[in-house]
């Protein structure tokens, strides 16, 4: 890991004590500790490790969240679960794909509905896979009980090592650890 892909030149390593984790597709999220590499041909290379697991624990950190859930976190949901739009449509008993496209991109507010149905659905998804762990530590009805059905700005959410150790269910495989930072 210290030549540049795309020009072979030796790559400048940096690291950041907070890096934005743009690549989550979501604008809140940070990520502690992230090593960059940066070449002189204006390349730039992240060290996320183990992406997987973060993006597990972004996913538990949006099933518990105490506001409805955004355009962009029920997409990220939607994807954790490797569901394709009009798939997910067909799960939640909407017309199309469209209703989806204007949940995810903003256009239409997601109802409490919505959300509710989405996080079970989830949570059903996932249960085989994580073998139910995740889902003692998540109580539902006391946990829909206290979301707010006031759309509430996302908080900035800080995925730390501790964070990682601490999550309530196993890692299911892995993935490269690299990625190019978005813009
Ligand atoms: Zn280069």
């Amino acid at each position: 890991m210290t030549t540049c892909p795309s020009c072979g030149k030796e790559l400048k390593k940096s690291v950041a004590k907070l890096y934005h984790f743009r690549e989550s597709g979501l604008p809140n999220v940070f990520l502690q500790n992230i090593t960059l590499y940066q070449c002189a041909c204006g390349d730039k290379l992240v060290q996320i490790p183990a992406l997987e697991r973060l993006l597990d624990a972004i996913a538990c950190n949006l099933l518990k969240k105490r506001t409805l859930l955004t355009g962009l976190e029920f997409r990220f949901l939607r994807k954790w679960i490797g569901l394709r739009a009009n798939d997910l449509a067909a799960l939640l008993g909407v017309k199309s794909r469209i209703s989806i496209s204007r949940w995810e991109n903003g256009r239409a507010p997601l109802t409490a509905a919505m959300d509710h149905a989405m996080r079970l659905l989830v949570m059903r998804v996932k249960e085989e896979a994580v073998k139910q762990r995740m889902f003692t530590e998540i109580e539902i009805q006391e946990q829909f009980e206290r979301i707010s059905a006031k759309p509430g700005k996302p908080e900035r959410m800080v995925i730390t090592q501790k964070t990682l150790d601490n999550l309530p269910f196993p890692p299911q495989h892995h993935q490269a650890p690299y990625a190019r930072p978005s813009a």
